[in-house]
């Protein structure tokens, strides 16, 4: 499943891609990802709107368009978007396809379908955007944000840090390697976290979130950016999906356990 970073390059395609063009029609093959539920005003509602801006928030992608509305997107587990001139043949898992102006053509593909596509002319509208947490890149995330709110919780600091109302777009992947770096057990209770090791989690997150942008994101499976090449920080990845590798830093072998049936990765001995 795409995680912040991923999102964020393709946010970036997109942007580059997109800026000034026009859409002129849509198409659409299977409407499941229209969630709003009303196929001819969705595309009612795109037609002829230029794209000024893609942005991101959390783990949505936000296409800014004039005159004034927004298409949100989210891809979830199997979403991507292309965009290709001439059309390829068409694959099965394409799902919506918008026609541009620039005889290219912008693919929204979905092989599991769990993807989401909305349209506002006003974002404060979105119920999907309302209940989120903070970004992690922005200044807001603080010891003391963290401090006040977790003071007294008993939920593992793994299962926090996923929690999309208080930190958005972490998933399991950079959990388990900022709580590596951080030399924290992923099952301690996020009130146990010290005063010293928040900003330990703090700059870490940072850190790998910057880091997986610079290499276009991670690509275990599905992930792909927008030209179809794969990201490239899998290779920097130090616990993830190493269940039994000696641990780099100690020669440990890495273990895997379930919390909230999704599987963490750490090392026994680093991570206390
Ligand atoms: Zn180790």
């Amino acid at each position: 499943m795409p995680e912040l970073p991923e999102v964020e390059t393709v946010v970036r395609e997109l942007r580059g891609e997109l800026s000034g063009d026009v859409i002129t029609s849509v198409e659409i093959f299977r409407s499941n990802p229209i969630v709003q539920g009303d196929c001819d005003l969705f595309q009612e509602q795109l037609r002829g709107r230029k794209f000024l801006d893609v942005t991101r928030r959390a783990k949505y992608l936000i296409f800014h368009l004039q005159p004034e509305r927004y298409l949100l997107a989210h891809l979830r587990m199997t979403g991507k978007f292309i965009v290709c001139d001439p059309l390829p043949k068409p694959s099965k898992h394409n799902r919506v396809l918008f026609h541009l102006k620039s005889r290219r053509v912008m693919i929204f593909d979905d092989i599991r379908c769990f993807g989401t596509l909305e349209v506002y002319d006003n974002l404060a509208d979105s119920k999907s955007l309302l209940k989120l947490g903070i970004e992690p890149l922005s200044s807001d995330l603080t010891s003391d944000f963290f401090m006040k709110r977790l003071a007294s919780s008993k939920r593992a600091i793994k299962t926090v840090l996923l929690d999309q109302k208080i930190v958005v777009g972490l998933g399991n992947i950079y959990v388990s390697e900022i709580l590596f770096r951080s030399r924290i057990h992923p099952q301690r209770s996020a009130g146990s976290i010290g005063k010293k090791e928040w900003p330990l989690i703090i700059k870490y997150t940072k850190k790998i979130l910057v880091e997986a942008i610079e290499n276009n994101g991670t690509t275990i499976s599905d992930f792909r950016r927008v030209d179809d090449k794969t990201g490239k920080f899998q290779q920097f990845l130090q616990v993830y999906d190493k269940n039994n590798h000696p641990c780099a830093k100690c020669g440990v072998p890495i273990q895997r356990i379930v919390q909230q049936q999704r599987s963490t990765f750490f090392c026994p001995e680093c991570q206390r």
